[in-house]
């Protein structure tokens, strides 16, 4: 069974800040780690290894320092990484990265499963999964949250829905995107990171030439959506103190619900 574990590196915050004069992400002193519903989707991967065995191959695009991420990856197990990265990949909305991703994912070839997290805690589309799975024409399974079971071309996989678990029999190849519910990841284990970390590690490094992409297809120029102003929601909040006896507050505050619709 050869898996790929897409990894996002993302910020360690959820409360990301805006600079209002760029408009621009504030990464600076944020530290960045690997988007924790990813290592649930590497831990999925290590558990059908160890019970089907094959390779697992984590993919993550961003920039040099994204390599920390699949240095973890394969502190926790993952046998090999691949970091794109290329200059020409910055600014990609959800389509340029689902169309990168995909461009390495067939350039590699050789898969049975593709795992991803359910959302990156930055961006927060989850539009990257079905993307991707819809790019590459194979079945997808979001919001993975247990697998009945897992043979060579097919799998009967739980999907969390609002109220219940769907159980869904999926072909394989195929991409899910996978909820924290499914499992707990492990730590990484210190003599692989340290072995991962070695300039020499099983981690490659692909640019837009290596995956045979035209620079007009990938990053910004190949983005179907442009960011036109991005800024911090306005909370303006006022308080109303009502007075007088209980009777009456109580009549002015449906009055007050009702004037404003609530
Ligand atoms: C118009 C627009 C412009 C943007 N410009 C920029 C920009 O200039 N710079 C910038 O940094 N971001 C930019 N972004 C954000 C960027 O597009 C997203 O971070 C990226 O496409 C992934 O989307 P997401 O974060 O919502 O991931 P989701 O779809 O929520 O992620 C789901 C899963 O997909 C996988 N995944 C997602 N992204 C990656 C990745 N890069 N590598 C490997 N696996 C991945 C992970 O497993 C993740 O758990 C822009 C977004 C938009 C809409």
């Amino acid at each position: 069974m050869n898996i790929i574990v897409l990894v996002k590196q993302v910020p360690d915050t959820t409360e990301v800040s805006i600079d209002p004069k760029t408009g621009n992400l504030v990464r600076e002193g944020v530290e960045s780690i690997i988007n924790p519903h990813d290592r649930h989707a590497l831990e999925a991967a290590l558990q059908f290894k160890e019970q089907h065995g094959g390779s697992i191959t984590a993919i993550s695009m961003g920039p040099g320092q994204a390599v920390d991420a699949l240095s973890e990856a394969l502190g926790m197990g993952a046998d090999d990484g691949i970091l794109l990265s290329d200059p020409a990949f910055a600014g990609a909305d959800t389509w340029a990265t689902s169309y990168t991703l995909a461009r390495a994912i067939e350039k590699k070839g050789d898969y049975d499963l593709i795992l991803c997290g359910r959302q990156a805690i930055d961006g927060d589309t989850a539009q990257v999964g079905p993307q991707l799975a819809e790019l590459l024409g194979i079945a997808q399974v979001t919001s993975v949250c247990g697998v009945e079971s897992l043979e060579s071309g097919s799998s009967r996989v739980l999907k969390r829905i609002k109220g219940g678990r769907e159980l869904i029999h999926c072909p394989l190849p195929a991409l899910w995107s996978v909820v924290s519910e499914l499992n707990t990841p492990r730590y990484p284990h210190m003599e692989r990171l340290i072995r991962a970390c070695d300039p020499k590690s099983a981690i490659v490094t692909w640019n837009a030439a290596d995956i045979g992409v035209k620079t007009q297809d990938v990053g910004l120029q190949g983005s179907l959506t442009q960011v036109i102003a991005t800024f911090p929601p306005k909370t303006e909040r006022k308080g109303e103190m009502l007075e007088g006896d209980p009777r009456s507050m109580v009549s002015s505050l449906v009055a007050r619900l009702r004037e404003n619709k609530l």
